[in-house]
């Protein structure tokens, strides 16, 4: 623990210089420049309603919606709902919460891929009707073993030469039921030996009979995302089709479609930029999936998961997210971000908003023996030091308290300047105090510091001049609330947990102390905390209040430590 209040780090001004423009913003420049599409810009975020939001997405909607805000455009929000069997509403509502806490407004742009179920399957009538797809016999294991590979061109399908009557024919009998999943499958008639794979013959829809979050029964046919996703873009109108570089190969396919399709001018851009990663971290959805489902963590927003709901129940604040996701920026090739970044932009964000309060987390008593021990004095403490106007509050002082127990040593190294035999400190907010005696149990453990106090030193007091070098934090043995305290640490000890040796499982890279929990004393204000505020445990770090937490059996997170410790260990 360090006795200054507050690092150095965050007392930063948080104005930031006007940056230059990124890559994405240039190119719609550029097009607003040109006229193109009549100067619209218009975004779309488009979640498949799989699984929660992770900070990776908050990234990518930050830079949706805030390139629409920019430039004064619009920002589709867009359920990429084509796979029923993964997908839920339980998805689709978190996702929406997510956003709109991350303060982002869809204006009723909330659509979803489902909705142009019709007109999808129009359009792949046509590309039969043009000759250009054919309904396969073929399992889906022998149609991938078919694919061949980049060297290698594929091998044709013995039903791709069926005449457009039959296929047509049973394309209809797919969708009206006339076959089991499995029997077949709709694909595209291009090329089994081009150059990018995603051209050879692609699937374009394929038999489900599990019903669907909005479609019900209505279907038993769906398309695939790649025959669903550009086509969605371009009756959105979107303009500027952001998303992550693993689709780059799949551009020209969703340009191929639409070329055979329709007959404008107009087409969606799209633009790719590097997806995050975060050290100590996974963020792939399988993998956070399995932490939850293995109960390795508990819930999908359990404080340690890089989801939104995660971090907003561990006290991140949408504005401590959003001004991550600026300061990283958008780049073209991959890297991998120092999750130190997120927490000092979370710490900087507290630093501005949490009300200061005393919490003892490892307490030892302390006692003031020429202190009466009937009286109950009431101290001055600031609110916020950053923000004079939320004023002070007064904490009780007695006797008898408790401070840490590593703020005590009995045979301290040289420079430590918290409290010693013989030693004296400071109590926050109130007087110099003296060790004089030191109790201890049986097995030698303290179980009682005894000081003097300085009547005369009372911060504020008329003769409180005189300096000492450290001070402490306290609170009253008498008047602390009880509380519990989840001290969470990051999920992974790995520093790239995705990268495992053979035969080692990317699991075994878990923090085991990613969680411990402990009962402190905290000030009595403190007893009064509201669910999701956010608190300053001076000296300590940053805090807030779970949602498990209840009248008389409180729950505090730690959202962050006051410093980087990570970056101390490797440092020193
Ligand atoms: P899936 O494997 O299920 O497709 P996904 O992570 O791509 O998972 P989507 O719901 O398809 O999830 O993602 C929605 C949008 O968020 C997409 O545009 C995707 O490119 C973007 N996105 C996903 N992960 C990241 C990330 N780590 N960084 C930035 N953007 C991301
Ligand atoms: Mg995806």
């Amino acid at each position: 623990m360090n006795d200054t209040p507050l690092p150095a780090e965050n007392s930063t001004n948080s104005a930031e210089p006007a940056r230059s423009l990124n890559f994405i913003e240039e190119i719609v420049e550029a097009n607003l420049r040109e006229g193109k599409n009549d100067s619209r810009v218009h975004t779309r975020f488009p979640p498949e309603p799989n699984g929660y939001l992770h900070i990776g997405h908050a990234k990518s909607i930050c830079l949706n919606f805030g390139l629409a805000k920019r430039y004064d455009g619009k920002t589709n929000l867009r359920f990429d709902d084509t796979n029923p069997t993964k997908e839920d509403v339980e998805y689709v509502d978190s996702i929406k919460e997510d956003v709109r806490w991350l303060g982002f407004n869809w204006e009723g742009h909330e659509l979803y891929a489902s909705d142009y179920f019709d007109q999808l399957y129009l359009w792949a009538e046509k590309l039969i009707l043009d000759g250009k797809a054919y309904v396969d016999d073929q399992s889906a294991e022998i149609i991938s073993r078919q694919r061949g590979t980049v060297t290698t061109p594929g091998v044709e399908s013995p039903f791709r030469n069926r005449s457009i009557d039959e296929n047509l024919l049973l394309f209809r009998k797919m969708r009206d039921g006339g076959f089991p999943e499995g029997a077949c499958v709709l694909r595209a008639k291009i090329d089994m030996a081009h150059t990018n794979m995603f051209f050879r013959d692609p699937i374009l829809y394929r038999i489900s009979y599990t019903s669907h979050h909005r479609t019900g029964t209505k279907w038993c046919i769906y398309p695939m995302y790649d025959f669903a996703h550009g086509q969605s873009d371009y009756l959105e109108g979107i303009t500027h089709s952001i998303c992550t570089l693993e689709f780059e190969v799949h551009r020209p396919l969703y340009d191929w479609f639409l070329d055979q399709l329709v007959d404008t001018e107009y087409r969606p851009r799209q633009i790719e930029f590097a997806r995050l990663n975060l050290t100590y971290t996974v963020m792939s959805k399988r993998k956070l999936f399995e932490l939850v489902k293995n109960n390795y963590v508990n819930g999908w927003d359990d404080p340690r998961m890089p989801t939104i709901c995660g971090l907003r129940r561990r006290g991140y604040t949408p504005e401590s997210i959003r001004a991550f996701a600026d300061r990283i920026g958008v780049a073209r090739r991959d890297n991998v971000i120092d999750v130190g970044l997120l927490e000092f932009s979370v710490r900087e964000d507290l630093n501005k908003r949490a009300r200061r309060a005393l919490a003892v987390l490892n307490p030892v008593k302390l006692v003031l023996i020429n202190y009466p021990g009937e009286k109950t004095e009431y101290l001055n403490a600031v609110n916020n030091p950053e923000k004079p106007e939320e004023g002070t509050r007064q904490i009780p002082f007695t006797r008898e308290l408790f401070i840490e127990r590593e703020d005590f040593m009995e045979n301290p190294p040289k420079k430590f300047f918290r409290l010693f035999p013989g030693g004296e400190v400071r109590l926050k907010y109130g007087y110099i105090i003296r060790c004089e005696e030191v109790v201890k149990d049986m097995a030698g453990e303290i179980t009682e510091i005894r000081c003097t106090c300085d009547m005369e030193s009372k911060t504020g007091g008329a003769t409180s001049n005189r300096k000492v070098k450290g001070t402490i934090h306290w609170v009253s043995a008498v008047e602390a609330g009880e509380v519990e305290v989840r001290l969470f640490d990051r999920l992974f000890k790995a520093i790239d947990p995705d990268n495992v040796a053979e035969g080692h499982d990317w699991k075994e890279g878990l923090n085991p102390d990613s969680l411990k929990v402990v009962r402190a004393y905290v000030e009595p204000s403190l007893l009064d905390a509201q669910p999701m505020e956010h608190y300053q445990f001076e000296r300590i770090g940053y805090f807030n209040v779970d949602s498990d937490s209840q009248p008389g059996a409180m729950v505090f997170n730690r959202t962050v430590a006051l410093k980087d410790t990570w970056a101390k260990m490797v440092g020193e």
